[in-house]
């Protein structure tokens, strides 16, 4: 891996966005990349590993919509 480690701070195109898993109501939080402005993906819950689909809209840099939902 080559990886400038003097960087450690996020991108400013990403947005670290705090939500509430749907299973096990923790508070877990997703890197939004902003230069979107429509993601949807499915990914694991870090503390239950539950899949949640998670819809995300975006306009000027910022998150518009946020939604996540149990995956089906
Ligand atoms: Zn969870």
């Amino acid at each position: 891996m080559d990886q400038d480690e003097s960087d450690i701070s996020l991108s400013a195109t990403e947005i670290e966005k705090f939500f509430t898993c749907p299973y096990c109501w923790q508070e877990i939080s997703f890197l939004i990349d902003t230069t979107q402005t429509e993601i949807d993906f499915v990914e694991d819950c870090e503390v239950c590993c539950h899949p949640i689909a998670v819809h995300c809209e975006i306009a000027n840099g910022d998150i518009m919509t946020f939604e996540g939902a149990k995956a089906q």
